[in-house]
């Protein structure tokens, strides 16, 4: 069976056997928080257990290391929807230790990428588009220091509602263990 066939099946089951039930919730977010993490794979069940946040709690957004990069990309947007369409109030940027960011340098990935078989021209086709892949590609030296910046483009942006809380955290990926910035 395909990884796409067993987990259809599986499906099927969880939908059959109402197990759907505990995770019932209303479609605004009960605790009025916006969550930006990151992607890595130990924190889709640890982190809202290690903050007590349940299924319709919380907006959670994710990405590479949970970074906000600018004032106008999809993470911000997604933000101030949650802000000011989903009912939330306050922000919180919530980084980890040991994560894949951490000391990532885009000429390690464009490195990987050409590995892979892709060819130069493919690149010069990005650099077309105006992106400068060494800036885009680029991880963090200090995931307090990228915490920080996230929550400065937030703080500063001009449209967040006045008032609004934005919070750095960092958590540990072993414990669960939380840290304020
Ligand atoms: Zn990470």
């Amino acid at each position: 069976m395909s990884q796409l066939e067993e987990m259809l099946a599986y499906n099927q089951q969880f939908v059959k056997n109402q197990s759907y039930r505990p995770f019932e919730a209303p479609s605004r977010p009960t605790k009025k928080m916006t969550i930006v993490s990151c992607m890595d794979c130990r924190l889709i069940e640890l982190l809202p257990k290690a903050l007590n946040v349940k299924n319709g709690d919380a907006i959670m957004l994710k990405s590479a290391g949970g970074m906000v990069e600018s004032p106008y990309s999809n993470t911000m947007k997604s933000i101030l929807v949650s802000l000011y369409e989903l009912g939330s109030e306050a922000v919180y940027i919530i980084g980890h230790t040991d994560c894949g960011m951490h000391g990532l340098h885009a000429h390690k990935m464009i490195d990987d990428i050409k590995k892979r078989g892709v060819a130069d021209q493919k690149f010069a086709e990005v650099l077309e588009q105006g992106v400068d892949l060494d800036q885009w590609l680029n991880g963090f030296q200090s995931v307090e220091d990228e915490v920080q910046k996230s929550v400065s483009i937030v703080k500063n942006h001009p449209l967040l509602p006045e008032g609004t809380p934005v919070i750095g955290l960092v958590i540990d990926p072993k414990t669960g263990e939380i840290t304020p910035v």
